[in-house]
């Protein structure tokens, strides 16, 4: 999948932005857990939004979808750094199916990992308490999966 940020074969960012004129719903952190459940079809942002109350950070229960650019942090070359550090620092949920997401066709995560980006993509939040080592790390485009993965093995 390319990169290319307009027309035909533009590749989305999973956990983008709310603000961009294309950004969409990707899905809700509902239940007792925190995971993502994805809508099956794109609610627009700006609609979303209206619906939050004004005391909460919208992406600390939601998430966007938009399109993944050139500019951002976290890309190398074509590459989106994110999910390797995502792959790294979550754990592959093996028992949950693969989630329905109106996404898909045009992921970037998913065109760059698969399903080892699927099975962990529920456990992602855009906008995390800054107490949580794991999403705070996984979050650093200065961080690399290789310091990740040592960083959570386990010891001994
Ligand atoms: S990584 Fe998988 S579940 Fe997450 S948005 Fe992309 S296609 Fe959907």
């Amino acid at each position: 999948m390319t990169g290319t940020e307009d027309g035909a074969g533009t590749s989305w960012c999973p956990s983008g932005v709310a603000d961009a004129p294309e950004s969409v719903l990707l899905g809700v952190r509902s239940g007792a857990d925190g995971q993502v459940a994805y809508l099956a079809e794109p609610v627009p942002a700006a609609t979303a939004l209206g619906m939050v109350p004004a005391d909460i950070e919208p992406r600390r229960i939601l998430r966007f979808a938009s399109h993944c650019v050139a500019s951002c942090a976290n890309r190398r070359g074509d590459d989106c750094t994110l999910i390797e550090r995502v792959v790294a620092g979550f754990p592959e949920q093996e028992s949950r199916s693969l989630p329905r997401c109106h996404l898909r066709a045009d992921c970037k995560w998913w065109g760059q990992a698969g399903l080892a980006a699927c099975r962990r993509c529920p456990a992602v939040s855009t906008r995390h308490h800054t107490d949580d080592e794991r999403s705070v790390l996984v979050a650093d485009p200065a961080a690399t999966a290789d310091e990740i993965d040592a960083h959570f093995a386990p010891s001994g």
